[in-house]
């Protein structure tokens, strides 16, 4: 059995204690030797400084891969043209390029900027024609909320394929029925580049269920009654994240998957634990090892 591929993805912190955590967070999960880490973008490019300094500190200080978040939210084409030149420039080479969503939050209808790319698909485009990066973009297992029905889904993602998309990877999800039936349509579409089914550790119940309500996520049942009565104690709660993140990857893997993008939340242990389920090891140990 190969190894599967791994991608982590991280936050620009807002303290310097949270900034602490993050860098920590990196140092512990880089000798699994992830494919790419990523680093996102704020609502409305509210983090674009941020993100660029975490972006370049990895390039600079780090052998790991580093992929920038990029959305259009509120910016001209020459604004986020320039955004992306300044990354070429610094030493990155892969962009996760989605459209975003307006200041107000998801579900606030999308105005695209008069002169700025319209969705994810013009802006890979646009990526593209400034320099041969690897460009990943996002996919729904639930349909994205702005959809009106599956076809206009599927085609979007379609679109973002032929302006050059090198990957997707997908909104987090908790049935693995739903990224099965998922693949069926893109594949059944003739859409072959790798689909990676993100994964997001349940570190606070409350916070994922805020988060799949925001974007349209469905949390089921099951998943709620086995944080129940859970709020008050961390330790409980860190060994059912842990065992149902296990159970969802060990059974994605039965699938047939072999990558996976995880939602770290600037937190490693959890993530660090599931990459070992998988059988990744720390390059160090495999080096002592051999
Ligand atoms: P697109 O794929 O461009 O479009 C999404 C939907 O909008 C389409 O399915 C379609 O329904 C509709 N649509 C778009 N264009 C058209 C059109 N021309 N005509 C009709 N309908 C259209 N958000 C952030 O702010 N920062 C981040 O760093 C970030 N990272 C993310 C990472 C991943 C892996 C994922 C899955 C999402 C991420 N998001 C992020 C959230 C994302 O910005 C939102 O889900 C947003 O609502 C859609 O962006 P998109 O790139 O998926 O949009």
């Amino acid at each position: 059995m190969t190894t599967p591929l791994v991608s982590f993805e991280f936050f620009p912190p807002k303290t310097e204690a949270m900034e602490e955590t993050l860098w920590a967070s990196i140092e512990k999960l880089a000798p699994l030797n992830p494919q790419f880490v990523s680093v996102t973008y704020g609502a409305g490019g509210s983090t674009r400084e941020r993100t660029h300094s975490i972006v370049r500190r990895i390039v600079n200080e780090t052998n790991l891969k580093a992929a920038a978040h990029l959305t259009c939210v509120a910016a001209s084409k020459a604004e986020v043209d320039e955004v992306v030149r300044e990354y070429w420039d610094a030493g990155v080479r892969h962009i996760v390029a989605l459209r975003g969503d307006m200041p107000e939050g998801p579900g606030t209808p999308y105005k695209s900027h008069p002169d700025g790319y319209a969705n994810g698909a013009e802006l890979t485009a646009g990526i593209k024609a400034i320099a041969p990066f690897e460009v990943s973009v996002s996919a729904y297992p639930e349909c994205h909320p702005d959809s009106s029905n599956w076809d206009a889904d599927i085609d979007q993602l379609a679109a973002k394929v032929d302006a050059g998309a090198d990957r997707a990877i997908t909104q987090f999800f908790f049935d693995n029925e739903l990224f099965d039936a998922y693949r069926e349509r893109v594949a059944k579409r003739g859409i072959d580049i790798p689909l990676v089914p993100g994964i997001i550790p349940v570190h606070s119940f409350k916070q994922v269920k805020r988060f799949a309500d925001m974007c349209g996520a469905s949390v089921p049942d099951k998943l709620a009654a086995r944080f129940e009565g859970l709020e008050t104690d961390e330790e409980q709660r860190r060994l059912v994240a842990a065992a149902v993140a296990a159970e969802q990857v060990a059974d994605l893997e039965k699938r047939g998957v072999d990558r996976f993008h995880f939602y770290t939340m600037n937190r490693a242990e959890l993530v660090y634990a599931l990459c070992r389920l998988i059988g990744l090891k720390p390059t160090t140990e495999v080096a002592a090892a051999a």
